[in-house]
């Protein structure tokens, strides 16, 4: 037997007596995968009218069979508006306590990308938290603190190190009384690094070791929803870009994700890559490590989707 309460169950909105409820960890294409008292569960919907959960969701299922009958009502849902016309938009968490907006301190925090994320995290009804990650590499902390205050808001900022848990304690109380946060961030700020110190085993796959084995980052479907040992459940978002340009260029991050994830070691969250100092992804082919002609490639395909995305923007503005 599961005890859901260690799934959040005690949060929950109006959870029907008697029934069999799940909480959603992963979408697939037609059906979901969830936790229930007796165990994992995967079931479709009972049609295609039916409401759509995310992962975090609470369902109730059929007594008999695995389909899902209700999405019970949701606290909040976190949505990433899509930018492309036709596209609907995608629920990356529900029923989250908090929402970790994570950002790197490889280079000087990016407050516009903070301010939009801010937007997004309390536009969706929830908490945000700014997280700034792999503090070990930034020397003047308190700075990137400062620089983060003045767009920050009401939301509480906290600078943390996965590899030496430098301010990790400070993030714990979030996590009180099995309460669930969301992690929000480009690919590369260090999430999976962060899930798996919590979770103390490698229970999400780092990017530089994707690197060496050479297997797409998406080939597996990775499990969305954990419960920490130490109390609290995690619900690791898509890995989510610029916002507001998310879905432009989410599959051209997909597939460059090396450079991306080198990319966070560039002096300047900003850097493109080309004039740049301190680029860790010229620095890189300089070093033989990536080919020059895939990072040409990756400039293209993205000048390519951002004006594409300025187009989508002009288009609805009209
Ligand atoms: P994700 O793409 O957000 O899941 O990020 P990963 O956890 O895969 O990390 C991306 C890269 O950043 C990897 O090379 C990690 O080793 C590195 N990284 C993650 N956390 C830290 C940290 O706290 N400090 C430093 N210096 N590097 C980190
Ligand atoms: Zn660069």
């Amino acid at each position: 037997m599961v005890d859901l309460r260690a799934y959040g169950l005690a949060h929950a909105l109006s959870v029907p007596d008697g029934a069999r409820v799940g909480r959603v960890r992963t979408q697939h294409r037609i059906d979901w995968e969830m936790v229930t008292a007796a165990g994992d569960v995967r079931a479709p919907l009972p049609n295609r009218k039916a409401e759509r959960p995310g992962v975090g969701d609470w369902v109730v299922l059929a007594d008999d069979v695995d389909v899902i009958t209700a999405v019970l009502p949701r606290k909040n849902a976190l949505v990433r508006r899509a930018a492309g016309l036709r596209e609907e938009p995608q629920q990356l968490a529900a029923n989250v306590d908090a929402c970790f907006v994570l950002v790197p301190l490889s280079g000087p925090p990016n407050v516009k990308r903070i301010e939009r994320y801010l937007a997004l995290v309390l536009d969706g009804g929830s908490v945000p938290v700014v997280v700034l990650t792999k503090s070990d590499l930034c020397a003047s902390i308190d700075e990137a603190i400062a620089s983060v205050r003045t767009v920050s808001g009401d939301a509480a900022v906290h600078a943390i190190s996965a590899q030496t848990g430098q301010g990790m304690a400070a993030l714990e109380p979030y996590f009180s009384n099995d309460a669930t946060v969301a992690l929000l961030g480009a690919s590369g700020v260090g999430k999976s690094s962060l899930v798996n110190a919590w979770m103390g085993e490698e229970v999400l796959d780092i990017a530089a070791v994707r690197e060496k084995d050479q297997k797409g980052r998406h080939t597996t479907t990775r499990r969305e929803l954990f419960v920490r040992p130490a109390g609290g459940v995690v619900i690791d978002t898509p890995g989510t870009r610029e916002v507001g340009l998310w879905d432009a260029d989410e599959g051209v991050d997909d597939a460059f994700v090396e450079i991306v994830s080198l990319a966070a070691g560039c002096r300047f969250g900003d850097c493109a890559h080309t004039v740049e100092p301190g680029c860790a992804v010229r620095a890189a082919v300089a070093r033989g490590e990536l080919e020059a002609e895939r990072v040409e490639r990756y400039l293209r395909v993205r000048a390519g989707t951002a004006s594409r995305a300025a187009r989508v923007g002009r288009a609805k503005r009209r």
